[in-house]
């Protein structure tokens, strides 16, 4: 497109771009994936969810150079400490300094604030199932920090590769319910709406996004993470994705069709109530008060 010189090479469609070019491109994909699916509307008081890692740190400078596009829009970050030993306190870190440098109001809340006691503790003799209890928790951490900041909507960073892992682990397990079931489009008003303005941006492309801009930094991983099933998915997907270009995208488009196929069939019935904190569940109790009442046992 240019004489600068090539920096990133996309094999999907044989095409090479220098720096200028391919931050351009990722900015306008972005912006497009926003406008289509109408993630963000004047005056929305957006909740960025920011664990300092790589995807919220793109998903927060993308947003924040994109804002002057928008009506009366503002933006918080939002990171959420679980207290795992070794890892959150780095990543908590670079959060706060990368909201800092961007000018962005930052909150951050924890878990012993919320549950009683760090990650790490709540976790003692479940290791083997720390994302899943990981992920219960702090979903509804989020949504509490999100409602305490005055949010209309919270944004999260999640990836191409992410969504596509998360297809395929629902298909792995026989969980036809969360593959059809989108917060982000619930329309009764009980959820803080969702939205994932990365949801077609590759995992890679965001750390070549990140090095270009002078973002790349390099923080630990979480200790839990190899206990994880998505770690398996994530390298099975990858060699898929590096022969089948496009494997990803069809993954979700299949998820996308299969959605839309169960809207106002049972499986995508209205949720219940739950009963202690009146949360909508799919059960008597919501997965956090279920967990929350199995420790205490
Ligand atoms: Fe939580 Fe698992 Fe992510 Fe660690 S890898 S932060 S335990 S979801
Ligand atoms: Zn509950």
């Amino acid at each position: 497109m240019c004489t600068e010189p090539a920096v990133v090479y996309q094999r999907n469609i044989h095409r090479h771009l220098c720096g200028h070019h391919f931050t351009a491109e990722i900015e306008r994909r972005v912006a497009d994936t926003i406008t289509l699916r109408r993630m963000i509307s004047p005056g929305d008081r957006l909740a960025v969810a920011l664990s300092g890692g790589k995807d919220s740190t793109a998903l927060l400078l993308l947003l924040s150079r994109l804002l002057p596009a928008w009506q009366n829009v503002r933006l918080i970050a939002l990171t959420i400490d679980e207290g795992i030993a070794g890892y959150r306190e780095a990543t908590v870190r670079a959060a706060e300094q990368v909201a800092c440098r961007l000018g962005i109001e930052h909150h951050c809340i924890s878990f012993p604030d919320l549950f009683g006691d760090s990650l790490d503790v709540l976790l003692e003799g479940r290791e083997t199932q720390a994302c899943s209890i990981c992920g219960i928790l702090r979903r509804k951490a989020m949504v509490i920090g999100a409602g305490q900041a005055g949010a209309t909507k919270l944004a999260t960073g999640h990836n191409l590769d992410d969504e596509a892992q998360s297809v395929f682990m629902n298909v792995l397990r026989g969980d036809l319910l969360r593959l059809v079931r989108n917060s982000g489009a619930d329309s009764s008003g009980k959820f803080i709406p969702r939205i994932k303005p990365l949801s077609l941006i590759s995992e890679k492309d965001i750390a070549a996004y990140l090095v270009l801009r002078n973002e790349w930094t390099e923080l630990p991983e979480c200790p839990y993470t190899r206990y994880a099933l998505r770690r398996e998915v994530r390298s099975v997907l990858s060699r898929f994705e590096f022969k089948h270009p496009g494997t990803m995208l069809h993954l979700i488009e299949s998820k996308e069709k299969i959605e839309h196929l169960c809207a106002g069939s049972v499986i995508s019935a209205p949720l219940r109530s739950c009963r202690i904190c009146g949360v909508p569940s799919s059960g008597d109790l919501c997965q956090v008060c279920l967990l929350l009442q199995l420790r205490e046992r």
